[in-house]
């Protein structure tokens, strides 16, 4: 589904990305962990187009995307969260999620002739979508709310609903959970859980090794810009060089090794 082959990426002197060779495969959970630093937002910018790599291809489909702008890479069912959330507080939360499915949509934004009677009718034919989105996302009550009253959590919610209302091939999902309590990060996961089971291929950044190893079918360990490891959840937690890169101070660090 999405290749990266022998990508690097160079800021200055420092590789933040450095050689990278993975595939994930159609349906798949697949996640990226490693320390604060280590690359996984570069890798997610490398791959949605906000940055051309220095180095290496990147393959959708086997059809090749390197250096896409990060709008077309949407039209051709790529959809994203960010590490801190993007959303737009001066409207409300279903709007927010209408937005990417009018740009989307066949209506044309930019049109001269502002046909008000036929944009009112495609309003009206996607905001359904947009409500099973919210829906699906437990946002189903706070759907006429003002996006700026949203907790951290339900704001990191509804950047998952706009992502799933376009009907992605992909979602790439920037540490979702960052931030959130013990309780919202589990109902997090589990939302990530559901849109996999519908099919869609997800690609989970998460700093939280633990957190990861429940839902994953394979990950990828990066350190320093480098893969160290890449397998599934139980070949990780024994891979030696994850142990001694990663995981090793991890898990000392709370007795629970
Ligand atoms: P992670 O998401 O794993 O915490 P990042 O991908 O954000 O790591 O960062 C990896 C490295 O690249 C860090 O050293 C970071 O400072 C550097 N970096 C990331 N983005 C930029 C940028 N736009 N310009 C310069 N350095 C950057
Ligand atoms: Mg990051």
């Amino acid at each position: 589904m999405i290749k990266m082959e022998n990508v690097s990426m160079k800021f200055g002197g420092l590789y933040a990305l450095s050689d990278v060779s993975f595939e994930v495969n159609e349906g798949e959970l697949f996640s990226i962990i490693g320390p604060n630093g280590s690359g996984k937002s570069t890798l997610f910018n490398v791959v949605t187009g906000v940055y051309s790599p220095s180095h290496g291809n990147i393959y959708l489909q086997n059809h090749k995307i390197t250096g896409m702008p990060p709008n077309r890479l949407n039209h051709v069912g790529m959809a994203r969260t960010f590490q801190n959330p993007r959303i737009f507080k001066d409207i409300t939360v279903l709007e927010n999620v209408m937005i990417p499915l009018l740009a989307r949509s066949n209506v044309s934004l930019f049109s001269e002739i502002i046909n008000i009677k036929r944009q009112k009718r495609e309003y009206d034919a996607l905001k359904p979508i947009a409500i099973n989105a919210l829906e699906v996302s437990g946002l189903s009550d706070k759907i006429n709310q003002d996006a700026s009253k949203l907790s951290y959590g339900d704001q990191k919610r509804l950047e998952i609903a706009r992502c799933f209302a376009v009907s992605p091939k992909i979602i790439l999902l920037d540490e979702p959970v960052a931030g959130l309590n013990s309780e919202e990060r589990e109902s997090i996961n589990h939302l990530a859980k559901s849109l996999n089971e519908k099919g869609i291929t997800i690609l989970l950044i998460e700093h939280d090794m633990k957190m990861v190893m429940g839902i994953s079918n394979r990950i990828m360990v990066l350190n320093y810009g480098k893969k160290v490891a890449l397998g599934n959840p139980k070949e990780i937690s024994n891979d030696p060089e994850v142990i001694k890169a990663y995981l090793g101070v991890e898990e000392s660090d709370d007795g629970t090794a």
